[in-house]
């Protein structure tokens, strides 16, 4: 049996590569040769000792159990998890939302098929998205959650250059939530505390940088918007109080987008915060799969797309790319699954 690499997190703050066997595509899954790794939130699993091993990835089809819409030697980028590809979410393109995802191991026979810290990955056709050429496989992987989540939200919220942004934490989420905006030509305001995020968010061309316990956050911020509040805002950081500052400072009839996971409860007033202010709040979790072609225009034409990326490691590096992504001073951090230590 041929095998390949595989990062696996083996307890708290622990990681190696080990050697195993390579998934078998069948009916419309296909083999997906992994070039590129954007690392997310794995960095919690690796602080917790939580086996997790990935759901981002941009890499080369090199084998089809049957044809389709990719065909050996296409260069693609691989979206999250394993819907079902026929439910109404499916096929409306809002996949993520699929409630029937296969059972990997199920369907696969090795319960790391779906994984994405590895040399070779299968995953279904409809969900690997072509990469234009002159673009390379690390830029290309931003459309996955570097640029997906904000990218949803602007687009649900029809972000425009008339608008004044808001993004609360600047994470790779939020950091690619600033490449968006710019993009469309908005004004851009961050929440940040982390310095080195703090800095990468303005040299992305985040117009006022804001610390989220400077007191006067809510009066700098009208002061910004002429008093009228924010248009939209993004909400990535998953802190009770960001979603309190972006209910507070939103204008009249404006947008909010919570990305960022929270466990803890938000309080709501119906009234102040949403009758009266005719406000809409919206859940995003990724984006539709028909945003595809634009996103890929926005990762080929922004200036400063590679900006982003602010540490590429072959993947035997994995636990210094855990411990650097834990300390917050990053932008997004990418493996490079088939290269080694001396490259
Ligand atoms: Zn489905
Ligand atoms: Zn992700």
């Amino acid at each position: 049996m041929k095998t390949m690499k595989r990062a696996v997190i083996t307890g708290q703050k622990q990681t190696m590569l080990i050697d195993t066997g390579i998934p078998t595509p069948k009916e419309n899954w296909v083999l997906v040769k992994v070039h590129a790794v954007p690392l997310c939130t794995e960095y919690k699993s690796w602080l917790s000792g939580h086996e997790y091993h990935g759901h981002e990835a941009a890499g080369e089809v090199v084998q089809v159990a049957q044809p389709g819409k990719v065909k050996v030697g296409d260069r693609v980028v691989v979206m999250p998890g394993a819907p079902c590809g026929k439910c109404p979410y499916c096929i409306s393109g809002e996949y993520i939302h699929c409630q029937h995802f296969y059972d990997i191991e199920d369907f696969t026979g090795v319960a790391y098929g779906g994984d994405t810290h590895v040399q070779y990955l299968i995953k279904q056709d409809w969900l690997l998205v072509p990469i234009p050429d002159g673009i390379s496989y690390e830029s290309a992987s931003l459309a996955c959650c570097g640029l997906g989540p904000t990218f949803g939200a602007m687009e649900n919220m029809n972000v425009s250059a008339t608008d004044t942004v808001l993004i609360t934490g600047c994470g790779a989420v939020g950091l690619g939530g600033v490449v968006n905006a710019k993009y469309r030509g908005a004004r851009t305001i961050v929440v940040e505390q982390v310095p080195y995020r703090q800095l990468k968010a303005s040299e992305l061309g985040a117009d006022l940088v804001l610390d989220p316990n400077d007191p006067d956050i809510r009066s700098k911020i009208m002061q910004y918007t002429g008093s009228i509040g924010v248009d939209a805002c993004l909400e990535t950081s998953g802190r009770v109080e960001a979603q309190r500052l972006c209910i507070d400072v939103v204008r009249q009839k404006g947008q909010i987008a919570l990305i960022g996971e929270c466990g803890e409860d938000l309080t709501i007033k119906a009234s102040p915060d949403f009758i009266r202010k005719g406000i809409l709040l919206m859940g995003q979790w990724h984006y539709n799969l028909n945003g595809t072609f634009k996103i890929m225009k926005v990762i080929s034409e922004s200036p400063i797309i590679e900006k982003m990326i602010t540490h590429v490691f072959p993947m035997n590096k994995i636990q210094e790319a855990l411990e650097i992504s834990a300390t917050h001073a990053c932008g997004k951090i990418i493996l490079k699954p088939w290269e080694d230590d001396e490259k």
